[in-house]
């Protein structure tokens, strides 16, 4: 189609310009090398920015970011656009090329549309920093329009592809868009195809280098969580170990929010002689089937520890005394009912003690511990199979069940 506006006649292809350009003299190759260094600086740019959001990211394996970090991600996303532009490719008609949209579908695709739809809207503001132009309206348009439909399309697409396929087709999205938005620019589709066709062809390759780093980057996060939650562990359990358990303790010295705790001891009866009659191997499968058996209605992974070979602990915070009376009972009477299942699948019975230590406000944990101890010790003395309550401000026998 002809162009109606008689000044876009005389623009070509800045790619013609350029194969004119080197094969005439210089002032093609200067173009051409500036416009590669500007490539080069949006990739550098959005490696840094990558490594930067990333590093706000919370190292755990499931995080909600705080309404100040997403604020802070926002700012970066739309300081880093704004750069962006500053390394972009010009065309005529104050059309800028850069990768702006690149770190749009990065914030999507990584972090979700609550961030991406701000940043794609500041972005669009900021263009007009650079003039009020047709270019700069209808990206304000293609922008507008990218917000609304991006998020869905990312919804279908980050399910059924993995990172680098769903990178490629969401750019493949905004390049559409930007094609579109380009012809009503130059009103010359082949001039537009040409350029569009670049466009994606570079920004695709950029893109895939940026995610192609987020990726190893998130695996070593993903690792180091790995590492970090083996060491907290118990490997034969599954359970948190000792370690862990005595940081719980400063946790819950620290935390002005925990009142009721209580500590729930548990010794296997008798270990010693399953182990002996029915071998290490049962042994184990014993500890964890009782390890199992811990994770009763109301508790938590996060509560349960193994603090001795057949020795467990169970920590509860802010529960009613009849609650925890209820959790250690349940779990008593489970152990006691619940057939185990051994190597050869012969059943055996397994019964536990307990000793609970309870306090109200008072938060010395080490004494709790101690106290829990001695209710173990008294449960052990009784007969074993059953459960014996302290409480820490009386410090005398409550009720023995
Ligand atoms: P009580 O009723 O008084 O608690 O007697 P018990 O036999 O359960 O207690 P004791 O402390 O005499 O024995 C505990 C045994 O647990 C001794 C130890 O070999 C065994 N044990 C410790 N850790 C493990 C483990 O990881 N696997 C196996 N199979 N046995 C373990
Ligand atoms: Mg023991
Ligand atoms: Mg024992």
């Amino acid at each position: 189609m002809e162009s109606p506006l008689p000044r876009v006649s005389y623009k070509v292809a800045k790619v013609e310009f350029y194969w004119n350009g080197l094969k005439k003299g210089l002032k093609g190759k200067v173009m051409l090398i500036r416009d590669l260094m500007n490539a080069i600086a949006n990739i550098a740019i959005l490696t840094l920015v990558s490594y930067i959001i990333i590093k706000i990211i919370p190292k755990k394996r499931t995080y909600v970011l705080s309404v100040w970090q997403k604020i802070f991600i926002i700012c970066i996303a739309s300081i880093t656009s704004f750069v962006l532009m500053s390394f972009s490719v010009n065309l005529p008609e104050q059309v800028k090329i850069d990768m702006r949209y690149n770190a749009m579908i990065l914030l999507l695709y990584y972090i979700g549309p609550s961030v991406f739809v701000p940043a794609n809207i500041i972005t669009v503001i900021l263009r007009f920093s650079w003039g009020i132009s047709d270019a700069a309206v209808y990206t304000l348009m293609l922008y507008i329009t990218l917000s609304i439909l991006m998020p869905l399309i990312n919804k279908k697409v980050s399910t059924r592809f993995n990172s680098y396929a769903s990178g490629l087709i969401l750019n493949a999205f905004y390049v559409i868009g930007h094609t579109i938005s380009l012809y009503f620019v130059y009103y010359d589709w082949k001039q537009t195809i040409v350029i569009s066709l670049f466009n994606f062809l570079f920004s695709s390759c950029c893109l895939m280098l940026n995610i192609m780093f987020i990726e190893d980057m998130r695996v070593n996060i993903q690792q180091y969580l790995e590492k970090i939650e083996q060491a907290k562990s118990d490997y034969l359990t599954g359970l948190y170990n000792k370690q862990e358990f005595s940081s719980c303790w400063k946790k819950i010295e620290n935390d002005p929010t925990v009142t009721n705790t209580a500590f729930l001891m548990l010794d296997i009866d008798h270990f010693k002689y399953i182990n002996d009659q029915y071998g290490h191997l049962n042994g184990d499968l014993v500890l964890r089937q009782s390890a199992d058996l811990l994770h009763v209605k109301g508790i938590e992974h996060e509560q349960i520890y193994r603090v001795g070979g057949e020795e467990f602990c169970i920590v509860l915070k802010n529960t009613s005394f009849s609650k925890q009376m209820a959790i250690a009972e349940e779990i008593r009477q489970m152990i006691e009912t619940k057939p185990f299942i051994l190597e050869n699948h012969q059943t055996i019975h397994v019964t536990v003690s307990i000793g609970m230590a309870t306090s109200c406000k008072a938060k010395d944990m080490k004494n709790l511990y101690r106290l829990a101890d001695r209710a173990l010790y008294q449960a052990k003395e009784r007969g074993r199979n059953q459960l014996v309550v302290l409480d820490l401000a009386e410090r005398e026998l409550k009720r023995i069940l």
